[in-house]
């Protein structure tokens, strides 16, 4: 009983800082190489028709988290943030292979930030969409939420948190490049600011009409992403789903969610037990995400 009223006065605690919780903004200037974060929100875009699928990108960002045993997959997991997959697509009479990153995209109004309860993920006007895991109550709904299927669960650990990519974002508050940028040979990774980036994509699509496909995926599906992709052969073929609404997704989020018998009405209880099912090593995970790079 005792613990219920710690858990729901700690639930309470949460939904005040929330309120309290402003977007706070980097006083990085652009000096030595480093970046302006005050009034440019950052972004990537994957030029995919540079990539060699070497998976550095891949390796560095397992560094960077240090996760364990994903250098290799195909498919995102708690322990993957980010991967490349070879798609073999056909282009006109011919079967080439593709190479295709997929992580968060950083929503530029994220449904799964909206979704969760607790507001242990938010958008930072820099760009990132973080997480703050000893916040989490480990209820699910922005896996639930996300259009993109991005977030993943550490099903396997007793203290288990989501996961997904952080666009390096404590690399950036010290005016660096995320780690998989830094480790593409070629480019096909390139940070920057969203604004240039889009420029940048536009020049690309313009410059060769008869190289890429006359769309820059991310600009507006769910509102827009902070990751950005150009290609040669069209998204759908490449797996990239092509059915999100160009509207922000939050509020048809919550829409849809109420709509889920218990998730409104059992929310309470949900809550409150998820809570202290998943904090029980509060202080072990805080310790852990904060040891993270990312
Ligand atoms: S891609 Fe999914 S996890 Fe990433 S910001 Fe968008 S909604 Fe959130
Ligand atoms: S931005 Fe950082 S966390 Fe995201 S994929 Fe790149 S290296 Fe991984
Ligand atoms: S490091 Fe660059 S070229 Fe290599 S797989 Fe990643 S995006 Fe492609």
């Amino acid at each position: 009983m005792e613990l219920t009223r710690l858990g729901f006065l700690k639930l309470v605690g949460f939904a005040t800082s929330c309120l309290a919780f402003g977007g706070s903004v980097w006083a990085n200037s652009d000096q030595g190489g480093k970046t302006n974060f005050v009034t440019k929100p950052k972004g990537m875009l994957m030029d995919l028709t540079q990539c060699i699928g070497c998976k550095n990108c891949q390796a560095a960002c397992q560094k960077q988290n240090q996760l364990q045993g994903g250098a290799y997959a195909e498919e995102l997991s708690s322990n993957a943030w980010t991967v490349v997959k070879t798609v073999e697509v056909e282009k006109g009479s011919e079967k080439v292979k593709r190479f295709v990153r997929s992580q968060c995209f950083h929503c530029l109004e994220p449904a799964c930030a909206s979704a969760c309860p607790v507001k242990a993920l938010h958008k930072t006007p820099e760009g990132p969409v973080v997480y703050d895991a000893w916040k989490c109550i480990g209820c699910r709904y922005c896996m639930v939420a996300c259009p993109f299927g991005i977030p993943k669960y550490e099903w396997e650990k007793t203290a288990p948190l989501v996961t997904k990519c952080l666009f390096c974002s404590s690399r950036l508050k010290e005016g660096q490049q995320p780690a998989c940028a830094a480790a593409c040979p070629t480019k096909a990774t390139l940070f920057g600011n969203r604004d240039e980036l889009l420029v940048e994509a536009e020049r690309r699509i313009n410059n060769n009409p008869n190289k890429y496909v006359n769309y820059i995926y991310g600009l507006k599906e769910g509102g827009g992403t902070s990751f950005l992709f150009l290609s040669d052969v069209p998204f759908k073929d490449l797996g990239f789903p092509t059915n999100i609404p160009n509207t922000p997704l939050p509020d048809y989020t919550w829409e849809v969610m109420s709509k889920i018998p218990g998730i409104i009405a059992g929310g309470g209880i949900l809550l409150t037990s998820t809570y202290l099912l998943t904090h029980k090593n509060e202080g072990e995970s805080k310790k852990k995400i904060e040891g993270k790079g990312a």
